[in-house]
């Protein structure tokens, strides 16, 4: 049988089905869906995106060969149903063409609305309803649409507006009128010329007339729009495949734009941007889809509640709201009533947040999409929460609602309350995501990127954003609009990427062309410095303090239920006792790594441990380590005490020696006239210690090794810092770490080193301590000959930073001067460093851990590379049965809930 490539809908009937989002993309199979639970739907049919993937293999022109009859049989089918006919010009049908991906890419692709007009048709329109000045409205969207999405119409400056907007402002002038809705009939016409003629200067076509002719190209161009800039940049964010491809719909279109009864608009079950369970939305009567999200004109509220909040927030009065800003539940309550409804059964039937589109046509109400919500970080914890209470979902359902990637954004930081009592407060708008941001102002996409790759931190402010905007919004710190509400697309994607943004600060002017943003009497040009309030809409001037955010009731709700149903367990990496408490506080249950390096950096250290590294004899180094001791003694004492009988893994010292020495010549010379040498003999002892390749060279437990008064006095300082803690009452675990080992010996020799010296100190402190002495798993060596190594080391920690550095052979340090090649040639799908490679690297840790374990059954297994804060890694390490992973403070959260995740998802 033929491949089918067309899945038609309509009057409660379908051929697909919400759970063939793969085959037909999100919106695509929401609608199947939709029809066939009873929502009012427009007929239409759904092109699959295994055709977007024919679509680049073997070209337009033989798709539509391919697609041709059933396209046709499908328009038959809508036609029947909407008792009109495509392209006729006494009772036409007119068609939208929409893309829809398996996951939902908001603005990011190309729709074509009031397809099937032409000269003639529109003719027909206007006598059939009676109303000319729509259908030369809906007749001008077309040729504008189509124009910009199928023709490339584009402005050839970025600093101009669009052609086509550019020739409305002028029409606009001459007929003396401000609003786009106060333009004659006369006026759309000239309009409809006028675009034409343009396009034809531009492009050298003619503007497509056969209706047949319009939506291939209509089609096509959405195909095509699956690989431009935009969809292609932000599939890159996402981490959506470009394989997927898009579905393209083509529905009957309905009109929002027919008069005083009709309106579009779009809505969410709950609050996008803080979770709140609270219908909401924006609409605009007589008016297309687009100037909803477009921002052009600024929509009224759906709720009577929202309006209120609205112009509270505005400081406008309540007779001014109601009387020019009423919301749909007041102008329009059936319609409203209707609504509401269906908003509260669509989230029932999906349970989770709905972001929906719909149109009133005369009365009548129709879904036209429905999709699970973009939201918040904070959003999405809550949601996920109050569906929990609700009895919706289950508390694994509720974890499996956790993007772990967007709990960052709750732990971003705050403005300070005392700094913004002191902050000029230059204007408010609408607090469209939340968050603290502060930058210098910028006002186009590229030079946002720009700026952000010298290392500034900006803020993007724009009359409105549009998808060709989205690189320079990632790039911001934030996102500030003159225009547009709640669902405006600066809103939408804001959220999705977890930005601060602030949308419709409507007493701001923006000039592109100055380069300038005015309020009141306050100029501010490029560069100069803004903070902006995401969670009230608030705009200050200059740069405003931040502090850390706290943890709400809800993110403790859901890191206990991770908690409950994790079996992996969370520890840190933390060389500070601040560390470690940030890190306890945000629930890890241990520090997995202590790198001790960290601790020689301090002014009087650092000249300690030179003077250790740069002796000449054993008892010089010897010397230099008993100044060193009383530091390091005092550290490990205030990070156990910090950790309260947590398990504590101490890494004993790592990184090559070179690293501490001096480099330039006025504390070679200090250090020289401390040592009593002469500076030439120092540098001498110095050169020595270059290698060429310091990664593989005089490092880890190779420096424990050749110098074991280093561990020695490690050691010491360790397990004195214990003794004196379980003497004064508090319960110390340490477990002492030995780095980079490869062969047994290397461990065993540390080892010896490191029990002799623990028997020392518990005989001068007259008390014992229980400790544990263990190795890193870095070199493929140690993992390949991991069941000898256990036959003495009592625990493992993989470290996967080195561990992957020498399974790939990919240096630590010189892997950006290939990896975007290799990222953008796909040789690899992801940086090695940042998720870790399950194939090869996770291969060897496996097979350490199986061997080990084989002799050593209860051997403690962790990880504490950078992957130890990855999701996918730490659910790859639940997979394998580790017994925890390590990871820096701020990443704990997030590897809580990975851990739960796993868990839940192996059980089902
Ligand atoms: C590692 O190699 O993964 C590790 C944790 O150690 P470091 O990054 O300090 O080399
Ligand atoms: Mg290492």
């Amino acid at each position: 049988m033929e491949k089918k490539r067309v899945y038609s809908f309509g009057d409660g009937k379908a051929e697909g089905r919400a759970d063939m989002k793969n085959l037909l993309g999100g919106k695509g199979a929401n609608l199947a869906e939709m029809n066939l639970i009873g929502v009012p739907v427009p007929p239409g049919f759904t092109i699959t995106t295994e055709v977007c993937g024919e679509y680049y293999s073997i070209g337009g022109e033989r798709v539509r060969e391919l697609l041709d009859t059933e396209v046709r049989a499908a328009i038959k089918g809508v036609e029947a149903l909407m008792k009109n006919n495509f392209g006729d010009v006494s009772n036409p049908l007119l068609l939208s063409v929409r893309s829809g991906a398996r996951a939902s890419m908001p603005g990011m692709m190309d729709t074509i609305l009031n397809l099937g007009l032409n000269d003639e048709v529109v003719a027909g329109l206007a006598r059939k309803t009676g109303n000319e000045r729509f259908a030369w409205d809906s007749y001008r969207r077309f040729v504008q649409m189509y124009g910009d999405v199928v023709l490339g119409m584009k402005p050839v400056e970025k600093t101009e507006i669009d052609p086509f907007e550019k020739i409305i402002e002028e029409v606009k002038e001459e007929a003396g009128v401000k609003l786009d809705n106060e333009l004659s009939v006369e006026n759309l016409k000239d309009l409809v010329a006028r675009f034409k003629k343009a396009v034809f200067e531009q492009t050298g076509k003619n503007f497509p007339v056969d209706p047949y002719e319009q939506l291939w190209g209509a089609i096509m161009a959405v195909f095509n729009s699956w690989m431009n800039e935009r969809a292609i940049l932000y599939r890159k964010m996402e981490g959506i495949p470009a394989e997927w491809g898009t579905a393209v719909t083509v529905q009957a279109m309905v009109f929002g734009n027919m008069g005083d009864t009709s309106a579009t608009g779009v809505c969410f079950s709950r609050d996008a941007a803080t979770g709140e369970n609270l219908f909401n939305g924006e609409y605009l009567i007589n008016a297309q889809g687009e100037d909803v999200v477009a921002g052009i004109r600024t929509p009224q509220q759906i709720t009577k509640v929202g309006s209120v909040r609205w112009a509270e927030r505005g400081a406008i009065s309540e007779a001014d709201r109601a009387s020019k800003y009423p919301s749909m539940e007041e102008c329009m309550p059936e319609i409203y009533a209707e609504l509401d409804a269906i908003q509260r059964r669509l989230e029932g039937h999906y349970l989770d947040m709905q972001d929906m589109e719909f149109t009133v046509q005369e009365g009548k109400l129709w879904i036209l999409q429905t999709r699970n919500g973009k939201r918040t970080g904070s959003a999405m914890v809550k949601i996920a929460c109050d569906l929990l209470k609700e009895s919706k979902i289950t508390e694994e359902q509720a974890l499996l609602r956790i993007e772990t990637n967007k709990l960052d954004e709750l732990l971003h930081p705050i403005f300070d309350k005392k700094a913004l009592k002191s902050a000029k407060l230059l204007t408010k708008g609408l607090p469209a995501s939340p968050g603290a941001a502060t930058g210098q102002i910028v006002f186009f996409a590229d030079d946002a990127a720009a700026w952000k790759a010298e290392g500034k931190k900006v803020i993007i402010v724009r009359q409105e954003t549009s998808p060709e905007d989205l690189q320079g919004m990632e790039a911001s710190e934030g996102i500030l609009t003159t225009r547009g509400g709640m669902t405006s697309h600066a809103a939408v994607v804001a959220r999705g990427m977890g930005k601060c943004c602030i949308t419709g600060a409507g007493e701001m002017i923006v000039d592109y062309k100055e380069r300038t943003l005015t309020v009141g009497g306050t100029v501010l040009h490029e560069g100069e410095c803004i903070s902006i309030n995401g969670s009230t809409g608030e705009v200050f001037l200059g740069e405003v303090a931040t502090v850390a955010a706290e943890m709400d009731e809800d993110f403790k709700m859901i890191l206990a239920l991770a908690d409950k149903y994790a079996q992996l367990k969370v520890r840190t990496n933390a060389d500070t006792p601040r560390d470690a408490a940030k890190a306890r506080e945000f629930g890890a249950v241990g520090i997995g790594l202590c790198r001790t390096e960290h601790m020689f950096f301090e002014a009087d250290k650092i000249k300690a441990m030179r003077e250790m590294i740069l002796s000449n004899t054993v008892e010089d180094r010897v010397k230099a380590l008993d100044k060193i001791l009383p530091y390091q003694r005092k550290d490990f004492y205030e990070i156990f005490k910090t950790m309260q009988g947590l398990p504590v893994t101490v890494r004993l010292l790592d990184p090559p020696l070179h690293e501490f020495v001096p480099h330039d010549d006025k504390n070679q010379r200090e250090m020289a006239e401390t040592m009593g040498i002469e500076l030439s003999v120092l540098q001498e002892r110095i050169k020595k210690l270059e290698e060429h390749n310091p990664m593989l060279g005089h490092r880890g437990c190779r420096l424990g090794n050749t110098y074991p008064e280093i561990t020695r006095m490690q050691t010491k300082a360790i397990l004195g810092a214990c003794c004196q803690l379980v003497k004064e009452g508090i319960e110390c675990h340490p477990e002492i770490m030995v780095p980079l080992v490869g062969i047994l010996y290397e461990f065993k020799e540390q080892e010896r080193v490191i029990r002799e010296t623990a028997e020392e100190v518990f005989a001068e402190e007259n008390i014992r301590v229980d400790f544990k002495v263990g190795t890193m798993i870095e070199v493929p060596r140690a993992a390949l000959t991991a069941d000898r190594i256990a036959s003495s080391a009592e625990f493992f920690s993989f470290g996967t930073n080195d561990l992957t550095q020498m399974t790939f052979g990919y240096s630590r340090d010189d892997i950006s001067s290939f990896l975007p090649e290799y990222l953008e040639k796909k040789i690899l799908k992801v940086d090695p460093y940042q998720v870790l490679d399950q194939k090869g690297v996770g291969q060897l840790i496996s097979m350490a851990t199986e061997r080990g374990r084989a002799v050593r059954p209860d051997l403690k297994v962790g990880i504490c590379g950078e992957h130890g804060g990855e999701p996918s890694s730490v659910k790859f390490c639940h997979r394998i049965g580790l017994n925890y992973v390590s990871c820096s403070p701020f990443r704990v959260p997030l590897a809580r809930v990975a851990a739960a995740q796993a868990a839940v998802e192996e059980k089902k």
